[in-house]
Formats: C-alpha cells, sequence, structure tokens
C-alpha cells in the first residue's frame, strides 16, 4: 500500500517571511530527514489571485526556491518542483472536479474571508472558488498523507480527505473485498496481532453497518496505531476495498499562526512582515518601530504585555527568563520598550544569519537552482503519472 509522504507548497507571490518560517518551513527541515518529500511552488494557485498581473510570480519563483533553501530545505533530501511544470495537476484537478459537490467549496472559511479582504480584486471566479480542490489534487497526485501547513490551510486539508474518501467509495469498489483486505491485513505484520483479528472477524460480516461503526471507532481509538496504517484499514472500510486516494493530515508548528508587526496574523497582504532575507537595519528599525501596550505613553507608565504585539514575538525568540525579566519589567515600568525589543531583535538577527550563508551559493550561480528544480520536475512527474493510471481507470478512462 502506500508508505507516509509529504507534500506541502507555498505560492510565489512575494518575498517569503517568518511567518511561513514558523509556521511551515521549520516543519518542512524536519519532516525532509524522515520522509519522503515533496515541496511544490505553486505558481496556479498564485494565478487564482494575481490574474490580474502575473509579473510578480514570475519575479518570486526562484526567489522563492532560494528562500526554502536558505530555511534549511535540503534538495538532495526533499524534491523541490513547480506545480505547472507537472501538468498531471490540472487533469487530476479536472477529474475530482466532476464529483465535487459545490456547496463543499462555498462553505470553505478561506473563500469568503479573502474576498472580502481582498475586495480591490474580482474572486468572484471559477478559479478561485476551486483552489482548496486544485490543492486536494496536488496532496492526491503524490499520495501526500502529511501535509506540513499554516493554521489557514487545515480546512483545504479536511477537504482533499474527504474528497479522498468519496472518491475511492464511488470508484474503488472491488468484488470480494472482504477477502482482499483481509489479506493486506495480514501483510500489515503481526504486532497489532489482535486488532487485526478482531478487524477480520467485522470484515467478514460485510454489509453489517454496526460492524462497521464499532470498527472504525476502534481503529480511531488506537494511538499506537503509525498514522499510515490507520488511513490504510480506514480506506478498506470505507472503501469496500480498495483505496485508490490515501486520507491525508495537517501538520502544525507551534507558531501556526504567527503574529506580525502589528500582532495582526504575519501576511504579505497586510504590510506587517519581516522577510527571511531582511536586511539587519531594516529588522532592526521594523522592530523598533513596532507599536506596544498604547496604555504606555512615557518611559514611566506601567504595561500590560498582553495588549503588546512584542510581547507576542517574545513568544516565539525568547527563553522563559526574559519573558521573566519583560512581564516584571513591562508592569512595573522597570524597563522601556527599546529594550525590551532588544531580545526579539537579537533572536531574529541570530536566526537569518545562517540563511543568508545558505542563499549565497544560490545567489551567485542561478543555474544551480534552475538544475534543482528541473531534476525535481522530473522525479514529480513520474510519480504522478503513476497515481493518473490508476484513477484514469479507476474513473473508466482506460480503454486499452
Ligand atoms: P501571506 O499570508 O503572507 O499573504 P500567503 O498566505 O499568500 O502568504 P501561501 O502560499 O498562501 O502564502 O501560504 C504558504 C503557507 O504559509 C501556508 O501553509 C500558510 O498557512 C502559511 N503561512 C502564511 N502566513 C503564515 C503565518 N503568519 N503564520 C503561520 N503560517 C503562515
Ligand atoms: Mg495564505
Amino acid at each position: 500500500m502506500f508508505p507516509d509522504r509529504v507534500l506541502s507548497g507555498m505560492r510565489p507571490t512575494g518575498k517569503l517571511h517568518l511567518g511561513h518560517y514558523h509556521g511551515v518551513l521549520k516543519n518542512w527541515v524536519r519532516l525532509q530527514s524522515e520522509y519522503e518529500c515533496f515541496f511544490m511552488v505553486a505558481d496556479l494557485h498564485a494565478l487564482t489571485t494575481a490574474y490580474d498581473d502575473v509579473s510578480v510570480i514570475e519575479k518570486s519563483v526562484w526567489d522563492m526556491v532560494i528562500d526554502w533553501i536558505a530555511a534549511g530545505v535540503d534538495p538532495a533530501q526533499a524534491t523541490i518542483f513547480i506545480q505547472s511544470r507537472v501538468p498531471e495537476h490540472a487533469e487530476l484537478h479536472l477529474l475530482l472536479s466532476m464529483i465535487t459537490p459545490l456547496p463543499w467549496l462555498e462553505r470553505v472559511p478561506t473563500y469568503k474571508d479573502q474576498i472580502e479582504k481582498l475586495a480591490s480584486k474580482d474572486l468572484g471566479t471559477y478559479g478561485f472558488l476551486g483552489y482548496p480542490l486544485l490543492q486536494s489534487a496536488d496532496i492526491l497526485l503524490y499520495r501526500g498523507t502529511l501535509v506540513p501547513v499554516g493554521e489557514d490551510q487545515v480546512p483545504h486539508v479536511e477537504i482533499t480527505r474527504e474528497i479522498a474518501r468519496r472518491f475511492n467509495h464511488m470508484f474503488g469498489k472491488e468484488p470480494n473485498f472482504a477477502e482482499k483486505a483481509e489479506a493486506a491485513i495480514k501483510k500489515m505484520g503481526g504486532k497489532k496481532g489482535k486488532l487485526y483479528e478482531e478487524l477480520r472477524t467485522r470484515y467478514q460480516q460485510e454489509g453489517d453497518v454496526e460492524a462497521l461503526e464499532s470498527a472504525r471507532a476502534m481503529l480511531a481509538d488506537t494511538q499506537n496505531l503509525s498514522h499510515g496504517d490507520r488511513e490504510r484499514l480506514f480506506g478498506f472500510l470505507e472503501g469496500g476495498g480498495k483505496m485508490i486516494l490515501p486520507e491525508s493530515q495537517p501538520l502544525l508548528t507551534s507558531a501556526s499562526r504567527m503574529p506580525g508587526l502589528d500582532g495582526a496574523k504575519m501576511s504579505k497582504s497586510y504590510g506587517n512582515t519581516i522577510s527571511l532575507r531582511e536586511d539587519p537595519e531594516t529588522v532592526t528599525r521594523k522592530i523598533r518601530q513596532m507599536p506596544t501596550d498604547p496604555a504606555r505613553v512615557r518611559r514611566t507608565d506601567v504595561g500590560n504585555p498582553e495588549k503588546c504585539p512584542v510581547w507576542q514575538l517574545h513568544q516565539v525568540y525568547s527563553t522563559e527568563d526574559t519573558r521573566d525579566w519583560v512581564v516584571q519589567g513591562c508592569t512595573t515600568a522597570g524597563i522601556g520598550c527599546i529594550e525590551c525589543k532588544q531580545p526579539v531583535i537579537d533572536g531574529v538577527l541570530a536566526e537569518q544569519k545562517p540563511m543568508f550563508e545558505r542563499a549565497q551559493p544560490y545567489l551567485e550561480d542561478p543555474t544551480l537552482v534552475r538544475n534543482l528544480v528541473a531534476d525535481g520536475c522530473e522525479r514529480a512527474r513520474d510519480l504522478a503519472r503513476e497515481t493518473m493510471r490508476d484513477v484514469r481507470e479507476a474513473m473508466g478512462l482506460a480503454y486499452d
């Protein structure tokens, strides 16, 4: 069956910032040595909102890959590729659109949110509504089971799971599924012998809805079953035998919604970012100019860290000792705001130093990036073709 595999992507719509780093890239770096990882430049997704000015996409593609490498993504371990270079993304998106109920897309929270937030853009397009489904196609094309993303993307991974289930349910039916499931369960090894025995008995009572439900509940309870094994078994139970597309889950970091300079979510569109390779002078200036608790007008006024965006950055950058020092100093007016900001400035600069170093060779020789992406696109496409063979066959589109 399918091994756990990581798929994630980012849109080339401008410079990456520390929100991308703490929210997502740190997870990419952690996962790349444990799993097969596919990291995608989501240029088709960029088109859903930047279709009226495509120049930003072109400008950002290569620079974004350098940012990933700067953050510690290792092209020798992970596959880095461009979405539009693997046309199977578009094909799977189209095929999945045939079985996607419209309300599933209309109720995704980012849909209405973004339309409101980006009011100057006309997002009343077919492509924008299909944004989460395109993301489902991205994930399912590689049979990705683990999807490291920021908090706002979680509903998109959920929809992906629902689509996979629906697909397996509609197209994964197989005759003699009980026997096949039994064989597959046996193959998974004897370690969880008892559970498998139990499930096997239940499988044999095919059509028994109650048995199916209790088997599902049992699986959900089994903490020590690996995610992949659990999803595989769910797939059998739900799909009636053959799992063509696996179910995926989101992976979040502790800063899955990293705040920006004003305390709101750090985001390109809010102008509250520090970019990954921002020069040290600008970093220092931006943090020095951050607003603080509005009640602290004078140095002698006491403040409340909970009302200060700098405090949120201390959560990311400071040790417990420093945070104690902040609380003590702020609430007694023992320290000034500029003093309080210094450890954050130091933290950001220290974090960025190795990033500049890792980026340097790629900035000096742009062919390095071009070549590693070309290799990545080829590897991605091989796997995509494999999945599409199964998908086409399941949907009755294989005629030879
Ligand atoms: P921005 O939010 O700056 O406009 P974006 O949302 O357009 O960037 P995407 O390509 O949509 O960029 O997002 C890339 C990934 O980074 C997504 O998984 C998203 O959840 C995550 N992300 C973006 N901003 C943050 C943040 N402030 N904290 C945590 N994760 C974030
Ligand atoms: Mg976003």
